[in-house]
């Protein structure tokens, strides 16, 4: 079954002419370990779409109409702290801005530890261990130092690969990354995209990937959903929906 079902999700802004519909009839369905590419162009409502399954909508904006279901379980009406605890263990998310994600007044070692320690049993000499294996498979060097660094000490590329071992930590089952590699260099997209894909699916872990980029949903998703004007357009497996003459 399912890992993630999306169930015909409206998403509405009141406004001064009475309410704007963001989201209409958005239906999906992600399956575990499955890389869900999502792509339109700018305004058509991925990010939206990431943030009503994080429980991360923004007031005014609300979900209108629809359910969010993860593992058969209804997350789109429960309370904030319930959605926290899901949003921390079940479901992670990975933003452009690696510093929307990062505490800079923590090392990244007592942020990694903490998500560890709060989502498994796990005394604080194997959390250690452990943040320090997630930062070593996420190809940052001398990890057992760098551990205690703090996020501004790390460049933009090295600072995204701490944000993915810190969305990875709890391992959800369950990553939303959005527009992940967009606030880097170009030069090292690429590789940043290939980690994320590969220590994915060497843990099973199911991903929305938003992005602009089609190279890289070609590179690394399943299957695709082309937005636009806050509907699918289009869904279906990434060889039918891009390689079309
Ligand atoms: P995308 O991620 O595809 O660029 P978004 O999901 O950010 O698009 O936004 C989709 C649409 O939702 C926007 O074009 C806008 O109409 C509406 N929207 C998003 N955020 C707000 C907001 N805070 N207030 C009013 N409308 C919003
Ligand atoms: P092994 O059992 O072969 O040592 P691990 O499960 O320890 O493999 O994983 C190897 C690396 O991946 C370690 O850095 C670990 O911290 C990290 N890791 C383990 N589980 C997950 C997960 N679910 N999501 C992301 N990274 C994980």
């Amino acid at each position: 079954r399912p890992l993630l079902e999306v169930i015909d999700l409206r998403v509405e802004f009141p406004n001064r002419r009475g309410t704007l519909t963001a989201l209409d009839g958005i239906s999906f369905t992600i399956a575990p370990g499955e890389v869900l590419g999502v792509v339109g162009e700018s305004g058509a409502g991925k990010s939206l779409t990431g943030a009503a399954i994080i429980g991360l909508l923004e007031p005014p904006g609300r979900i209108a109409a629809g359910e969010i279901r993860l593992q058969g379980l209804r997350i789109d009406n429960l309370p904030p702290g319930e959605m926290r605890k899901v949003r921390g263990r079940e479901i992670g998310a990975i933003f452009q801005d690696p510093l929307t994600s990062l505490n800079p007044l923590y090392t990244v070692g007592r942020q990694l530890i903490e998500t560890i320690q709060a989502h498994l049993n796990l005394g604080r000499s194997s959390a250690r261990e452990r943040a320090i294996e997630l930062l070593r498979s996420t190809g940052i060097p001398a990890p057992d130092e760098r551990i205690d660094h703090y996020p501004h000490q790390f460049s933009g590329g090295m600072r995204q690969r701490v944000v993915i071992a810190l969305a990875l930590a709890a391992e959800p089952k369950l990553l939303i990354a959005d527009e992940p590699t967009t606030a880097l260099d170009v030069s090292i997209q690429a590789q940043i995209i290939a980690l994320l894909r590969d220590l994915c699916h060497r843990h099973g872990t199911a991903v929305m990937l938003v992005t602009h980029d089609m190279g890289v949903i070609a590179e690394t998703a399943d299957r695709v959903a082309v937005m636009y004007a806050g509907r699918i357009a289009e869904l279906g497996p990434v060889t039918e929906v891009i390689h079309r003459p």
